[in-house]
């Protein structure tokens, strides 16, 4: 795949204009051809290295995975083997030491801090393990934020319909440190997918709930992700949870392998 791709730059911004054509015209080369199949996600031979001298870590070297509209991927592997690095170079909040992340067409390891962060705002939203919601806002206004980001006019009524949609109607006016845990991940949900990414990125999503929360903070989470058609990468430690999935890719020695589901 690498070979394939590195043969020249890649005419990415370019292929918008034949979208939706079935057939690439014969003149195009086998890279445009990969191209204008165009997976959802396309991440090549991505390599990640933190932390300076000594305390320098190749966390990856050499991740490829592609993923098309729709699918659920889990995410599984050992403490420390990068599964958490991974998410972060696909959201674009830690960037690749080398190699090539594609996201819906946007070579998003090229781009800037700006484009990056319009970037974010439209194709990704995330779930933390911790929740991550701001202390100092309530439900709705949590759940608002990505839509204010994107200068949507009608961001407060929408956040009302998406806190509803994950059955929160009725703690629109609470503040986190008000709420269980479980309503607080339920929140988490609701803010990641009110803007309709084309990813919702899960890190570990139900490792600090209790099992019955979490078992229906999952369901909540495959529920949306089908209701709304989007892409699901999701990191556990959780098996059962993985077997939800379609498909399984796991994280050892810095690679991704996909095992069956
Ligand atoms: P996982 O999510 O699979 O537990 P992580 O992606 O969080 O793994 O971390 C992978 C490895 O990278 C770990 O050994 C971790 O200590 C190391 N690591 C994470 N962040 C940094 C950093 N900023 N600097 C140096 N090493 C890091
Ligand atoms: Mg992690």
């Amino acid at each position: 795949m690498r070979d394939q791709v590195d043969a020249q730059p890649l005419p990415v911004r370019d292929m918008a204009f034949f979208d939706g054509a079935t057939t690439p015209p014969s003149a195009f080369t086998r890279i445009e051809t990969i191209l204008l199949a165009s997976p959802l996600i396309y991440i090549d031979d991505v390599h990640v290295s933190l932390g300076t001298g000594v305390g320098r870590v190749d966390i990856l070297t050499g991740a490829s995975l592609t993923a098309d509209n729709g699918q659920s991927l889990a995410i599984l592997g050992p403490s420390g083997s990068g599964k958490s690095t991974l998410l972060m170079v696909m959201a674009g909040l830690e960037r690749v030491t080398s190699g090539r992340i594609i996201i819906a067409g946007d070579e998003m390891t090229r781009l800037g801090e700006d484009a990056l962060a319009r970037f974010r705002a439209r194709h990704i939203g995330i779930v933390f393990q911790s929740f991550h919601l701001i202390p100092n806002m309530t439900a709705l206004e949590n759940v608002a934020i990505p839509l204010e980001l994107n200068g949507e006019p009608d961001a407060f009524a929408r956040a009302r319909g998406e806190l509803a949609r994950v059955g929160l109607a009725d703690r629109a006016g609470h503040y986190p440190q008000q709420m269980s845990g479980g309503e607080q991940q339920r929140t988490a949900i609701a803010r990641a997918l009110v803007a309709r990414p084309s990813i919702i990125i899960a890190d570990e999503p139900t490792g600090n709930l209790d099992a019955k929360t979490g078992a229906e903070i999952a369901d909540l989470l495959f529920r949306m992700q089908s209701d709304l058609g989007t892409t699901l990468v999701l990191v556990t430690h959780d098996e059962r949870l993985a077997a939800r999935c379609n498909r399984i890719v796991r994280v050892a020695e810095g690679r991704l392998i996909e095992t069956a589901p």
